[in-house]
C-alpha cells in the first residue's frame, strides 16, 4: 500500500517508512491511498468470530499487503490478549470498555501494536544491514501515553524507549506504569511542565549531530501503526451487540475525544464497511470540533485542563485526517467536505461541572461507576440518541486510573485493580533532567 501525506507535498512512502516516520516530510499525516471494503461474508460471520479473528481479518485487510500472513497474526494476536466487552448500563445504552489491556488504557492497542510492527521492520532493516542498531523512541507524555508506550514496547528487543514526563505533574498511579519497569525503558523526569517535555522531543529530532549519532523515532499518536488498530474494538462491538440481537443498522457510536485518533480508527472501520449508523464525538471543555460542525471553521486554541486531562486537546492532530478522508483528499470543496462530515458525525461538549454531574446520575441510577471521559460520552448518548437507535459509548479508562478525583465526585473508595497495584510495588527508577535541550542532549550523546 502507497501513503501519502495530508499536505500533499511530501512524496508517498510504503507502510514501512509510514511507520518508522510517522509523519510525513511536510508535516502532513499520512494516509493510504485505497481503504478497502470488507467482504459481506465477514460481517455475515461477525458475531460468531472471537476478539482476536475479528481483529485479524481487519488488520490483513489493512496491513496485508505490507507484512506477511504469519507474521501478522502473530502480532494481533499477541496484541490482543485481553478482551474489551460491552456492558449493558441501561435500555439502549452499553458502555464499551476499552480498559482491559495492559496498562488499563485503550492505547495498550496500539502500543504494542506499534511496537512489533516496528519491530517486524527492524528485524527485516537489520538482516539487510547486518547491523546492530538500536531505534530509540522518544516519547513525552503527560500521563497515559507514557505508561501505555512503555509497556508496549517492554522487552521488544532492538528497541529503546525514553519516556519524558514533567516532575510533580503526573498521578502517581501514572508514574509508577513508566519509572518501574527498567529493561529498555528510560523514564525521564523533566523540570518543566508537559510542553517542555514535548519541545526537548522535537528539539531532539531535528537534531542532525544526534540523529548521526543514535536512530530516533516517535511513538506519536498519529502513527499509522499505533491509530489504526484501535479501529478493531469497534469491529468487536459490533458483533457482540449483533450477537446480542440487535440490528447493526441502529447502532450509533460514541467516543470521548481528543486527538481524535481514536475515533477516526472507528471511522476508518466504518470506511471499511462496518454498519455503524453515525457518530458522536464526545468533548470536555475543549470545543475545536464541535466549533468545527456548528461553523464549518476551524480555529484550534490553547487547551484548558480539565477533568477528563487526557482529552485537554486544542488542536486534534487526526482532524487533518478526517478532513482528508471526507473531502476525498481535497477533490470536494470545504462546504462539500463539511457537508459529509456533519451528516456523519455530531458533536457535544460539556463543562466539568456536567461531567460530575453525570457521573453521580449514572452511578445513583443504574450503579455503573463512569470515568470523567466515559462521563462524556455516556451524557452524549443520553441527550442525542433517538428512538430505535442503540447508542454504544466508550469507556476509554478505568475509573481506578482517577481515583481521587472519581472517589471524591462519587463518595466511594474504589478499588484499584491488582495490575494497577502490581506496578505500585516496584522501585521507582528515572532520570532527573532540566528542560533544557544542551543537558538532554548531552544526555543522549552518552547513550
Ligand atoms: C487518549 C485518551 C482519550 C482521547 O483519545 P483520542 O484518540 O486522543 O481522541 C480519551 N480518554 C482517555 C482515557 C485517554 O487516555
Amino acid at each position: 500500500m502507497k501513503y501519502y501525506s495530508t499536505n500533499g507535498k511530501a512524496p508517498q512512502a510504503n507502510l514501512e517508512k509510514a511507520v518508522v516516520k510517522g509523519l510525513a516530510e511536510d508535516r502532513g499525516l499520512y494516509m493510504p491511498e485505497e481503504i478497502y471494503k470488507l467482504p459481506k461474508e465477514f460481517f455475515d460471520d461477525m458475531k460468531d468470530l472471537s476478539f482476536q479473528d475479528i481483529a485479524y481479518n481487519v488488520a490483513s485487510n489493512f496491513f496485508g499487503e505490507d507484512v506477511d500472513e504469519d507474521a501478522l497474526q502473530d502480532l494481533v494476536f499477541d496484541t490482543l490478549s485481553f478482551d474489551c466487552p460491552v456492558v449493558k448500563v441501561e435500555d439502549n445504552i452499553y458502555a464499551l470498555e476499552l480498559f482491559h489491556g495492559p496498562t488499563l488504557a485503550f492505547k495498550d492497542v496500539g502500543a504494542r501494536f506499534m511496537a512489533r510492527l516496528l519491530q517486524y521492520f527492524i528485524r527485516g532493516e537489520r538482516k539487510e544491514e547486518k547491523g546492530e542498531r538500536t531505534v530509540n523512541v522518544l516519547v513525552a507524555t503527560s500521563g497515559d501515553t507514557g505508561s501505555a508506550v512503555a509497556n508496549g514496547f517492554l522487552g521488544v528487543d532492538g528497541i529503546h524507549v525514553y519516556v519524558l514526563y514533567p516532575k510533580g505533574k503526573v498521578s502517581p498511579i501514572q508514574e509508577c506504569q513508566f519509572t518501574t519497569l527498567g529493561k529498555n525503558i528510560t523514564a525521564i523526569e523533566v523540570d518543566g511542565v508537559f510542553d517542555d517535555c514535548q519541545a526537548l522531543v522535537k528539539s531532539a529530532f531535528m537534531d542532525e549531530e544526534l540523529n548521526r549519532h543514535m536512530k530516533l523515532t516517535s511513538a506519536n499518536s498519529i502513527n499509522v501503526a499505533r491509530f489504526l488498530p484501535q479501529a478493531f474494538y469497534y469491529f468487536n462491538a459490533v458483533a457482540r451487540l449483533a450477537a446480542l440481537g440487535h440490528q447493526t443498522s441502529d447502532i450509533v457510536m460514541c467516543v470521548p475525544s481528543g486527538n481524535f485518533g481514536n475515533i477516526c480508527s472507528a471511522l476508518f472501520g466504518h470506511e471499511m464497511g462496518l454498519p455503524i449508523k453515525r457518530f458522536i464525538a464526545a468533548n470536555n471543555a475543549n470545543d475545536v470540533f464541535y466549533k468545527y460542525l456548528q461553523t464549518g471553521q476551524y480555529e484550534p486554541k490553547a487547551s484548558i485542563q480539565t477533568l477528563a486531562n487526557a482529552m485537554d486537546v486544542g488542536d486534534p492532530s487526526n482532524f487533518a485526517r478526517i478532513l482528508n478522508l471526507y473531502s476525498k483528499n481535497n477533490t470536494l470543496s470545504p462546504e462539500e467536505t463539511h457537508q459529509a462530515i456533519t451528516s456523519l458525525i455530531s458533536g457535544a461538549t460539556y463543562s466539568d461541572e456536567q461531567i460530575a454531574e453525570t457521573m453521580r446520575q449514572c452511578y445513583a441510577d443504574t450503579g455503573y461507576v463512569l470515568d470523567p471521559h466515559g462521563a462524556c460520552g455516556y451524557r452524549a448518548l443520553k441527550e442525542g440518541l433517538k428512538p430505535g437507535e442503540v447508542g454504544v459509548f466508550c469507556e476509554t479508562a478505568h475509573p481506578a486510573k482517577f481515583k481521587e478525583k472519581v472517589d471524591a465526585i462519587l463518595g466511594t473508595d474504589i478499588e484499584i485493580p491488582e495490575r494497577l497495584q502490581a506496578f505500585m510495588k516496584g522501585q521507582k527508577q528515572s532520570v532527573a533532567m532540566s528542560k533544557d535541550f544542551s543537558d538532554f542532549k548531552a544526555y543522549l550523546m552518552q547513550q
